[in-house]
């Protein structure tokens, strides 16, 4: 233990800002409780457990105003059993993948299946951001939203090439920022992150072509582990089911979250609430010479991860000891990029007060180093 005690008018009422898992709210955590005895415990093929799934593809249907046809498809695993069930089930023969940090590159490696023609891999280094861009033989077009190792997020636009699909990963960004359905054919994302629920499912918002293509792939007679097969995700989908056992306390959190998302007037809100917080930091590291923003462009910045590198008399290390010893925990960098650098999640649950907070606890700190 360091002596640093920050005072307790500076420190965030929560000091969870983790990039995921991240903060879940008591309200959720109450819910989960109250609820608990009907749905935890009980099988997943009876009405109760049907009825959160239900609801939660509702909500998430009505959250992104999903036109007709769009669909709302759940499985087991997370964003990372997606890709594999991607590279089986959604990708014809050649996919363009965008790839600026560590999760656009697990989807690239997920893309070199040995059935499929190696992948058309558009790279740009930590910080920056690679575009997608029409091809010849690329059939599906994959990007990040928001790159969470990096901090890096795109807006997504779909490819417009006849018969191609575009697929994003909004694992990090879904339920945090605006989104436009018309733009993409697979929005997917695992609720850990701004639906502040626990991991192992995924979502994916599939469009009719997006359907359409699951349903060709299948009949092509390709090989498909069931536990991979998006034929059987849809269809279980459908019956407010999922191929096996779900997690049905990430299904309660994630519901409760839905309500107060929809509650506080849908993405718009919520879109707003993580971009004043992100906004905040930025301008607060622009007021400052031992902190700047690592994403150079202030257009590809996040308004969901905002990553901030530290001048080296200020130990990142150090400074998160202290505050983690204070109990402000998980605003480390993202291990991989060896930088150093903090990265705070501004998710829809933490509040722009909160992360007011933060910064006047990371000066207290930074003065006294
Ligand atoms: C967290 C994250 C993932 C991984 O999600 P899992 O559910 O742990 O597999 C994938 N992509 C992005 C952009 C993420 O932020």
């Amino acid at each position: 233990m360091t002596d640093i005690r920050i005072p307790v008018d500076l420190l965030p009422a929560d000091g969870r800002f983790g990039s995921g898992p991240s903060r879940i709210r008591e309200a959720q955590l109450d819910e989960l409780v109250a609820r608990g005895r009907d749905v935890l415990g009980t099988s997943h093929r009876q009405a109760p457990v049907k009825q959160l799934v239900a609801s939660v593809r509702a909500q998430l249907a009505e959250l992104y105003a999903l036109p007709d046809g769009y669909e709302v498809v759940l499985g087991n695993g997370g964003s990372t059993a997606f890709w594999d069930a991607a590279a089986f089930g959604l990708i014809e023969t050649r996919a363009q993948v965008a790839s600026f940090g560590e999760f656009g590159g697990k989807f690239a490696k997920a893309a070199a299946a040995p059935w499929l023609q190696a992948p058309d891999v558009r790279q740009a280094p930590g910080g920056e951001v690679a575009l997608l861009e029409a091809a010849e033989g690329i059939d599906l077009y994959a990007t990040p939203h928001n790159e969470t190792s990096t901090g890096a997020m795109v807006t997504p636009k779909r490819v417009d090439v006849a018969g191609a699909l575009t697929m994003v990963d909004a694992t990090s960004s879904a339920g945090g920022t605006e989104a436009t359905p018309s733009e993409w054919d697979v929005y997917y994302f695992a609720p850990q992150k701004n639906f502040g629920s626990d991991g192992g499912l995924w979502f994916a918002l599939l469009s009719p072509a997006a359907l359409e293509r699951i349903e060709r792939v299948a009949a092509s007679g390709r090989y498909i582990p069931e536990s991979l097969s998006l034929t059987q995700a849809v269809a279980n989908s459908r019956k407010e089911q999922t191929l096996n056992t779900p997690a049905v306390a990430t299904l309660s959190l994630l519901d409760s979250q839905l309500r107060w998302m929809l509650e506080l007037g849908g993405l718009p809100a919520v879109s707003a609430r993580t971009k004043a917080s992100s906004d905040y930091l930025y301008a607060w590291a622009g007021e400052r010479d031992w902190v700047t923003p690592f994403v150079q462009q202030p257009e590809y910045r996040s308004q969901v991860v905002a990553t901030l590198d530290l001048v080296p008399e200020v130990d990142s290390a150090q400074l998160r000891t202290i505050l983690r010893e204070n109990g402000v925990v998980d605003i480390d960098p993202y291990r991989k990029l060896g930088r150093n650098q903090l990265r705070v999640g501004t998710f829809a649950s933490v509040p722009t007060s909160d992360v007011e907070r933060l910064a006047a606890a990371i000066d207290y700190v930074a003065e006294r180093l």
